[in-house]
């Protein structure tokens, strides 16, 4: 019989068992995987959050993957792209807020050339920013260029380790090439990012915490976690939304198997719990808040899932709110670049 404390302790000694970890994602006693969670992240990362700008500058995307609302095929949604100026001038004006990272993401959109996303990493880089970008798969060429350009962090979830579910999910994809893309990342010396969603069609807890191991195995850099929120112009519009104690739960046991790991407060988690959402899941492990800074009349537009959190507030109000959030839980904004476990 197992015994939730012990697993703790096995995974706190990185001894990982699948059986285990599910065992503890089942486990009524929530409260002490939260609290050596917790406990884990004050060791390994202090009382620091790091907020980092988002600017989602295209919904144009090539992809058909399933659960995604801007994939491809959705003929509902209404497209746009930001120009590399206006990408460029967005992230000057988010200098005020002192964010020390901005993230790039779109879908996959080959209307931007390699030369114009490198040109937006060059000058976005000049004004003191650290550069994640989170624009799909490319080639190791591709990867290497923005990389000289002055990009550092990559953001490419996998979504799911169980490979027929992500081949399933993810139409003319496949989930080797996923892993490939993350691991030339890897080589080229960027800080990689990857995560998985909950609550996905027929994934089971025995998957997820097959996930939880995967991350370990892989060592990446930042992990998001995040709910599957079904979008209803979408094939799997019906779905059910996951609990949200499950979602804390696995946040929380990555954190005990990751240790230094950056774990973001994901945006479908603040969509699912506006009210405390964010201060939550930083209880449980979490150390990183990606703040909007996308101008409001592109953000409702890049409409993954519906009802995305704070999709009308401008970027200096998400600032306001975020910190009073953070200092209400006894911790504190960050003023370093929030790499992995060391500053260079
Ligand atoms: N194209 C890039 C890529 O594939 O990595 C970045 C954009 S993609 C839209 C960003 C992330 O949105 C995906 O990795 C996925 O986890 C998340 N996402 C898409 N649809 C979602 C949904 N219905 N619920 C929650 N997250 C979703």
């Amino acid at each position: 019989m197992y015994n939730d404390l012990e697993i703790l302790n096995n995974l706190e000694n990185n001894i990982l068992n699948k059986d285990e970890i599910a065992f503890l994602l089942k486990s009524k006693n929530s409260d002490i995987i939260f609290k050596r969670a917790d406990e884990i992240r004050k060791k390994y990362l202090g009382e620091e959050v790091h907020l980092r700008g988002i600017i989602e500058f295209s919904n144009y995307c090539k992809r058909q993957c399933l659960y995604c609302g801007i994939q491809g095929q959705n003929s509902k949604i209404k497209r746009y792209r930001m120009s590399v100026n206006e990408i460029i001038e967005t992230a000057k004006t988010s200098l005020p807020f002192n964010y020390k990272t901005v993230v790039l993401q779109s879908g996959e959109d080959n209307y931007y050339t390699d030369d114009m996303i490198c040109e937006i990493v060059r000058e976005i880089k000049k004004m003191g920013f650290v550069i994640t970008l989170s624009i799909g798969e490319k080639t190791y060429e591709q990867y290497e260029r923005y990389k000289n350009a002055g990009a550092e962090r990559y953001l490419l979830k996998h979504e799911t380790s169980d490979t027929q579910l992500y081949n399933t999910l993810n139409p003319n994809m496949s989930f080797q090439k996923r892993i490939e893309c993350q691991k030339n990342l890897k080589k080229l010396g960027y800080e990689v990012g990857s995560g998985i969603m909950i609550g996905l069609p027929t994934q089971t807890i025995e998957s997820i915490a097959n996930d939880i191991i995967f991350f370990k195995k892989m060592d990446y850099d930042m992990i998001g976690i995040s709910p599957f929120i079904p979008h209803p112009d979408t094939i799997l519009g019906e779905s059910d939304i996951p609990a949200l104690e499950l979602i804390k739960k696995v946040v929380a046991i990555t954190r005990i198997v990751t240790k230094d790991t950056n774990l973001p407060v994901t945006t479908a988690f603040s969509t699912l719990n506006n009210a405390r959402g964010r201060e939550e899941m930083l209880q449980v492990g979490a150390n990183v808040i990606m703040p909007n800074i996308t101008p409001v009349k592109y953000k409702m537009k890049y409409e993954l899932y519906p009802d995305k959190a704070c999709l009308t507030e401008v970027a200096f109000q998400c600032k306001g709110c975020l910190e009073a959030r953070i200092k209400s839980i006894g911790r504190c904004v960050s003023t370093n670049y929030g790499f992995r476990n060391k500053e260079r």
